[in-house]
């Protein structure tokens, strides 16, 4: 007879602490995708790409960033896949796609191609010298991490001979959250402007060597 309300009290406490586990790692799991991440920025105007290399304190870099943005790029964290961005990603037409960290261009449309995995993927980055890649081995796993060459932000990882009808085989499988999209029209403006303006100077020197002749 005392024996049973026993099992019964040890029973409601397992039941109890099955449950606060349950809740626990299903709380976890929330707070992992907690941070939607927004979507992918669109630019209205170029911003001018850095000549050097963006060095910023971990300050910094905090102010600048979103938290989803600084947890990706700077703490090389990954973005929930199939999420708004990714949705984002496949709709955008022609364009380039620049680090959310520093304005270098990354990536562009030519080179965009629909992989199925839940990120943005690419077959090649805009310019071999914009990127860089890291052997990663954390997680157990040896993969190829992908950073932005210019400020060091991690942007994703790189997978080749996965048999994708590509000219490289190659996926550079990125976080969208940590690019901004720039559409071509946008591209173009900035082009013709820095056409213009180079040619203004050319002007302006040939006129001072027409002065210098007088
Ligand atoms: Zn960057």
């Amino acid at each position: 007879m005392v024996l049973a309300p026993l099992t019964i009290k040890m029973t409601t406490r397992t039941l109890l602490t099955i449950l606060a586990l349950g809740l626990t790692l299903g709380l976890g799991g929330l707070t992992l995708w907690a941070d939607k991440g927004g979507t992918i920025e669109v630019v209205t105007e170029m911003p001018a790409e850095p000549t050097e290399k963006v060095v910023k304190t971990e300050e910094d870099w905090k102010q600048e960033l979103t938290s989803e943005q600084y947890r990706i790029l700077r703490q090389a964290g990954t973005e929930r896949p199939f999420g708004k961005v990714y949705k984002d990603f496949k709709k955008q037409g022609e364009g380039k796609y620049i680090c959310v960290g520093c304005n270098t261009v990354l990536f562009t449309s030519g080179e965009k191609f629909d992989s199925a995995c839940g990120w943005p993927s690419f077959y090649d980055p805009a310019d071999n010298d914009k990127v860089k890649m890291v052997p990663d081995v954390s997680g157990g796993v040896i993969r190829t991490e992908v950073r932005c060459n210019t400020c060091d932000g991690h942007l994703g990882h790189v997978f080749e001979g996965e048999g994708f009808d590509t000219p490289t085989d190659q996926r550079f499988c990125i976080n969208g959250s940590v690019l901004r999209f720039v559409p071509a029209e946008v591209a173009a403006a900035k082009e013709a402007e820095m056409v213009k303006h180079e040619h203004g100077a050319e002007a302006t020197s040939e006129a001072k060597v027409e002065e210098e002749k007088k």
